[in-house]
């Protein structure tokens, strides 16, 4: 890692982005417009954590303001919630190109920063859109088989141990299938929610 400073403890999420920023490890820097901060609210009790930015994203710096990103606000609505209950963040904060997948070095660039961010936040829920945030945590776990099921598991400085792996919406945008599997999990949020919630 080429960033040893060490890391401040923030005292506000924007603070502990622009620190994360000065970061230079992730070599997707060099070919993005910018950092994509996780946002939303600071006290959500759900995380929601995506792949990387995309265009759009890159664009405006923020998470999922793209066509995935409409169709999330869809769902979300579906559940009788919106942006602002949750906090939605991506295992990587640059756009790769050409929206490639991202590569496992740039997954581990990024790591830290997301820890962070979760750490601050101290969600009862992770929300894994897409099978490179759960395989972030889970590596064993296949997205087709683990999807809508609840993985229960510590893992250290993380004080949630829920995780609800879902497919990620920019796969299910056009494939009426997966659209409805995902619907389908969706509604399984509210339920595993009032399960756990203290
Ligand atoms: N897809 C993601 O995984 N993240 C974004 O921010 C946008 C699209």
């Amino acid at each position: 890692m080429l960033y040893t400073a060490p890391m401040n403890p923030s005292e506000t999420l924007l603070e502990l982005h622009e620190q994360w920023e000065h970061c230079t490890t992730c070599t997707l820097k060099a070919t993005a417009t910018r950092a994509v901060f996780g946002v939303g609210n600071p006290r959500a009790r759900i995380v929601f954590i995506g792949e990387a930015p995309g265009k759009k994203e890159d664009e405006t710096g923020v998470p999922f303001v793209g066509a995935a990103g409409k169709f999330l606000d869809e769902m979300l609505a579906s559940i009788d919630m919106e942006r602002g209950d949750i906090y939605i963040t991506n295992i990587v904060k640059y756009r790769p190109p050409n929206n490639r997948d991202p590569e496992p070095e740039e997954k581990d660039a990024c790591r830290d920063w997301l820890h962070a961010e979760i750490s601050y936040i101290h969600p009862d829920l992770i929300v894994f859109l897409g099978r490179h945030s759960m395989n972030d945590f889970f590596p064993h776990e296949k997205i087709s088989e683990a999807h809508g099921k609840l993985l229960v598991k510590k893992f250290a400085g993380i004080t949630t141990t829920h995780f609800l792996p879902l497919y990620h919406p920019a796969a299910a945008l056009y494939n009426g299938a997966l659209r409805a599997k995902l619907f389908e999990d969706f509604k399984k949020i509210p339920l595993v929610f009032s399960k756990i919630e203290k």
